[in-house]
């Protein structure tokens, strides 16, 4: 029987108890080791069957466990020590707060379509949620000013269970957000506070959760609720609209994106900057240009420049593929009325998410990735290389700019260290770093070289044999589940053994990521699994998305492998990869192994994790690891070139991997000429920590984005909306000039010397420009110089501003002057440029004339 109406019923705690709901309810619970172990205090059974949801846990226990427990001395002196803790924690300066510039930053709104702040919050699916949880957890620790906005589904990302056969089978979980860490907010009449979207006619109400991440408010919007129509109702059901297609995909986006601007407005949180994570949330920019062409009066070209000034956005994909695309049909159903509130046309406002203007006549597709570029004013990829290939895939967006200038930077992601680093780990930093370096604070992670041998490794193998007991324990429990007898399941705990060589291997079986390539030669590898004195095992988990048949097969083939009587002992898939799987895999292996098809692996932050806990990277160098490995702090599998056949590829790659297992890695971790520890693995393992330490953060990419991006977006936005908006006026005008006028714009003429120069002369170079409508104010000229390529391109060139002088009928000369740099083929060239002090980046126009 259905219930007609339903209210929430929260757990009734003593008042001496109040502390552990507060304790509860703020999800920095999920990185406090000490606060897991209060919760399993409580009631460890009742721990254990809700799943580490310390709020549905409380409500299991009884008033007798709960009378008992407040009057429990040790108890409640270690719950007011904890709750002492986190009031501390909230309230303290941080290094936000230490900083000596003043921030013209007020909070900075980060929206991203899933987060992975822990597994009792499973709204998310994967790296890009986990990477968003981490953001708001170090934003949190920094005291950076962030509030976060995303969806809440009615069912959690999926559960993954294979069947006997190795197949995958998806199970989605209802969530209950009362039994969850979140409140439900309400307006000033107390009634919920709820948010409107127009869904191509239809109106869809959304009410607004809030989780507490540490410091920062995590608002999830969520359509299931009363007054919506079924459709409606369902808009928020699962994360990327499960199998509901484009269009639904379109709505999520719609509420995410428009619904979460009318909830921050809601709710107060004045922002001055907006981050989209990925392009899901792209609308965000849509709707702040409504805003200010609704209530300020402004026209769509001069809005769109006050708003791209404040936007950031970031992009995790490295193909086409990837990206979110529209038709114009259903565009137009969703789009058109919107854009007459915009005052602009709907081809115009198509436009933001087509390559070129022309598409529009094309029954082109709409591109969330294209979009989230034209409005935000500062863009970036997540590792070094990302940034080659983002800027290579989007060069359409800027035809007449050189891809190595296309205006995408990167920002490397990192990882939230108390969040993946394993006790046996923290022990070691604890004994050796200055107090708070969990949190935040100041990790000399160069002084680890420091640490005795003999103590990381003992805190290796200690980790190892944890691992090998968790292992252990899920294999039993997806035997058990599978209907398969205790006695017949005896030998899972006997798999592994804690004392030998472990590879890790886990993520989402996507082709690219090549899950089965290890596999490539299975003899060679059951020899090296099986070998009397230097054995390895491995351990594989990650899910495949449950469209994706070619993911599910690269599963089932493992898992057959696995099942072999001889090698189940050395080799295990361990079902349903969710953020607990991956906190103990990273915590316990001794190699963390990756080998995606170079270069399409955007970042990948697993690796990341994996070294912070002192495992060895065996990487292709693809995302993070092309710009992290040195040589000495792991392993590169392969070379940076690549071969156009792609089971070629294969092959090579997996005889590279088999190569290092077998000569460099096996040896090491088995040499013990010295003694008991490994000295020359334990040697790689530092170099690894104490290199990587610092860079790999969250801690360090937050830095990052708060001086790159969020500062100069906050106090440029200030500056473009002081005086009604007079600069964002202003700039648009120019623009539209700029653009009107460029085909005026030619280089007429260059001179220079081109005979043979010694290293350190100076040449002058003179060029006449034609800048016909345009002032010289309106232009900056500049004189490119550098080494010569093969076919003729200059290599990194160094670039000099000319200088203007005479001027008759549009037509001015330029001068300027350089220095060869280097011996060789040497060269120099000529381009105009748009300038004007508003102009983000120079090529933020796509507008380029070069001799
Ligand atoms: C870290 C993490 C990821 C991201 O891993 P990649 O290295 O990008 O493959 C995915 N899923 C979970 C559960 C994670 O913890």
């Amino acid at each position: 029987m259905k219930a007609l109406r339903s209210f929430a019923v929260r757990a009734s705690l003593p008042e001496s108890l109040s502390a552990l709901e507060a304790i509860a309810l703020n999800l920095r619970w999920t990185w406090i080791p000490e606060a897991i172990d209060l919760f399993r205090w409580v009631d460890p059974d009742a721990w254990e069957r809700s799943e580490h949801d310390p709020v549905a846990m409380l409500g299991m226990v009884s008033p007798e466990r709960f009378a008992e427990l407040a009057e429990d001395g040790p108890f409640t002196s270690f719950l007011a020590t904890l709750e002492e803790d986190l009031e501390r924690y909230l309230r303290e300066p941080r290094w936000w707060n230490n900083r000596s510039s003043e921030s013209s930053v007020t909070y900075v709104a980060y929206f991203s379509p899933e987060f992975g702040v822990g597994e009792a919050l499973p709204v998310y699916s994967g790296g890009l949620g986990v990477l968003a949880g981490d953001h708001l957890k170090a934003a949190s620790d920094l005291g950076v000013p962030l509030v976060a906005v995303g969806l809440l589904y009615r069912e959690g990302y999926f559960r993954q269970q294979l069947n006997t056969d190795g197949w995958q089978q998806e199970r989605y979980p209802a969530l209950d957000p009362h039994r969850m860490p979140l409140t439900l907010l309400s307006d000033g009449d107390g009634m919920p506070l709820k948010v409107e979207v127009d869904l191509a006619g239809a109106r869809c109400v959304a009410q607004v959760w809030r989780a507490n991440v540490g410091r920062i408010p995590l608002l999830l919007l969520d359509c299931d609720v009363e007054e919506n129509d079924p459709s409606e109702r369902s808009v928020t059901d699962r994360l990327y609209g499960g199998a509901g297609g484009s269009e639904h995909r379109l709505r999520q986006e719609i509420v995410l994106g428009i619904g979460g601007v009318r909830a921050l407005e809601a709710t107060g949180h004045g922002c001055n900057v907006y981050h989209s994570n990925e392009g899901h949330a792209g609308f965000l920019g849509l709707e702040r240009i409504r805003g200010l062409v609704t209530r300020a009066g402004l026209s769509f070209a001069e809005a769109l420049e006050a708003v791209r000034a404040s936007t950031i956005f970031t992009t995790h994909t490295p193909v086409p593929a990837g990206i979110d695309v529209y038709t114009t049909d259903l565009m137009e159903r969703y789009f058109s009325s919107f854009a007459k509130e915009c005052e602009v046309s709907f081809d115009d406002l198509m436009a933001l998410g087509q390559s070129t203007p022309s598409a529009t006549e094309a029954p082109g597709y709409f591109s969330m990735a294209l979009m989230g570029l034209r409005l935000a004013g500062r863009s970036n990829a997540v590792s070094k290389l990302h940034g080659d290939v983002s800027r290579a895939m989007f060069c359409e967006l800027w035809p007449d700019v050189p891809s190595d200038e296309v205006p995408i930077t990167s920002i490397t992601n990192g990882v939230h260290t108390a969040t993946w680093v394993g006790p046996e780990m923290v022990e070691v930093l604890d004994r050796h770093l200055a107090p708070g370096w969990a949190e935040g604070g100041s990790v000399q992670w160069r002084q680890l070289v420091d640490i005795p041998d003999a103590e990381l490794w003992r805190a290796r193998e200690r980790a190892r044999e944890r691992f090998v007991y968790f292992v252990r324990e899920r294999l039993l429990e997806q035997q058990l589940s599978r209907g398969i007898s205790e006695s017949e399941a005896a030998w899972t705990q006997e798999v592994f053994d804690p004392g030998i060589l472990t590879i890790g291997f886990a993520r989402r079986f996507a082709q690219y990521k090549r899950g089965t390539l290890m596999f490539h030669d299975p003899e060679r590898l059951k020899q090296m699994m099986l070998s009397s004195d230097r054995p390895i095992q491995i351990v594989v988990a990650g899910k495949a998305h449950p469209l994706d048949d070619g993911g599910k097969q690269m599963i089932q083939q493992l898992v057959h492998f696995a099942s072999d009587p001889e090698l189940r002992g050395r080799f295990t898939f361990v079902e349903d990869y969710d953020m607990e799987v991956a906190r103990v895999l990273v915590q316990g292996v001794d190699v963390w192994l990756n080998n995606p098809r170079r270069p399409l692996e955007a970042c990948g932050t697993s690796g990341m994790k994996a070294a912070l806990n002192g495992a060895i990277n065996c990487s292709v160098l693809d995302g993070w690891w092309d710009e992290c490995f040195d040589g000495r702090n792991g392993w590169a599998i392969g070379t940076r070139d690549l071969y156009d056949d792609p089971d070629y590829q294969d092959k090579v790659d997996a005889s590279a991997i088999y190569n290092l297992l077998e000569r460099e890695i096996a040896p090491r971790f088995y040499d013990r000429s010295e003694g008991p520890v490994p000295r020359r693995w334990v040697e790689r393992m530092k170099a690894s920590i104490s290199g990587l330490g610092d860079f790999v953060t969250a801690k360090r990419m937050v830095g990052d984005y708060v001086e790159r991006f969020y500062e100069p977006a906050a106090s440029q936005g200030e500056a473009r909306s002081a005086d009604n908006w007079a600069r964002a006026k202003e700039f648009a005008a120019w623009k539209s000039r700029i653009t009107e006028c460029w085909d005026d714009v030619s280089v007429l003429d260059v001179e220079g010397e081109v005979l043979a120069a010694d290293v350190g002369e100076e040449r002058s170079v003179g060029a006449t420009v034609r800048l016909g409508r345009l002032g010289p104010e309106d232009v900056a000229v500049q004189l490119a110089h550098g080494r010569v390529g093969a076919s003729g391109e200059l290599i990194d060139p160094a670039l000099v501003t000319m200088s203007v002088g005479d001027r008759t009928d549009g037509v001015c000369d330029y001068s300027g002057s350089f220095t060869a740099r280097s011996a060789g083929l040497y060269g120099f060239s000529v381009r105009v440029l748009p300038s004007h002090e508003e102009l983000i980046s120079p090529m933020e126009m796509g507008l380029v004339a070069s001799a």
